[in-house]
């Protein structure tokens, strides 16, 4: 029976991306069967993944109701995982959902038919807290929240929070968050601060592997490439596939 986890963050550039497609990518390796679901419409994923390859079925097209999820399907032969891809159109999609019966479950219920064929089935968040990312949420049993370790990240926190909250009593569906991701550590005492306020302020869990700043992860998006083919050696390599295994081992 197939589990949902979305990486969720309102912030843009806080790693959601870059960790949900590596983790993925780590997961498969070890022989599960991993959907990655873009839902984000700047694609940042699906053009990580396959470049500039263009899809005619995406992620658009199932949630407006013309597509069948399975026949949006691609797979990734690199990373080892099934995705269905995103397109800039999703960025109008919020208004054409807003007026539907049930907006909040649409992705949740175009999910029911595929869900059993996975393991896990990983989305990727856009940067917002909108109609989008609840479908998310509202399909999702846990999410993970990948941050930058500064100041501001804590105040980003609790609106996460807050949100699964007006989900909780609003929607009746409860939310696991299974911890906080610290990416593009660099040991510093203002970080090592952040970081020592959030575990001891948050009842939610940090992961114990923080993925190290290097600028081999941006290259390995532009190779199309997960960095455990990528540069498996390298420490935020070595920390994405430990993370890996710390969130599901
Ligand atoms: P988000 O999905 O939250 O917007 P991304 O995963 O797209 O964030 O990351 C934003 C940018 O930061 C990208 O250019 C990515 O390559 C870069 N990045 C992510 N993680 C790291 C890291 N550990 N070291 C260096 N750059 C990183
Ligand atoms: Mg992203």
């Amino acid at each position: 029976m197939g589990t949902v986890v979305s990486f969720i963050n309102q912030k843009g550039g806080v790693a959601k991306t870059t960790t949900a497609i590596n983790v993925s990518a780590q997961w498969a390796k070890e022989g599960k069967k991993i959907l990655l679901i873009d839902l984000d419409p700047q694609s940042s994923a699906t053009r990580a993944i396959f470049g500039d390859q263009d899809f005619e079925n995406t992620i658009y097209d199932v949630l407006t109701g013309e597509l069948e999820a399975r026949d949006a399907v691609v797979s990734s032969e690199s990373f080892g995982i099934d995705v269905i891809p995103s397109e800039i159109m999703l960025s109008g999609i919020e208004i054409i959902l807003a007026s539907k019966f049930g907006r909040e479950s649409i992705l949740k219920r175009a999910l029911a038919e595929i869900k059993d064929q996975y393991d896990i089935i990983v989305i990727d968040c856009s940067p917002s807290l909108g109609l989008l990312t609840v479908n998310a949420l509202i399909a999702s049993k846990d999410i993970v929240i990948p941050i930058c370790p500064e100041y501001f990240s804590l105040k980003g926190i609790d609106l996460i929070l807050e949100t699964l909250k007006h989900i909780h009593t609003g929607l009746g569906h409860k939310i696991d968050v299974r911890g906080i991701i610290i990416s593009k550590y660099r040991s510093r005492k203002i970080v090592e601060k952040v970081i020592s306020d959030l575990r001891t302020n948050y009842t939610i869990p940090v992961f114990n592997n923080y993925i190290p700043e290097s600028i081999v992860v941006e290259e390995a998006h532009h190779r199309h490439l997960p960095m455990l083919h990528y540069s498996p050696k390298n420490p935020a390599g070595m920390a994405l596939a430990n993370l890996a295994a710390e969130m599901w081992s």
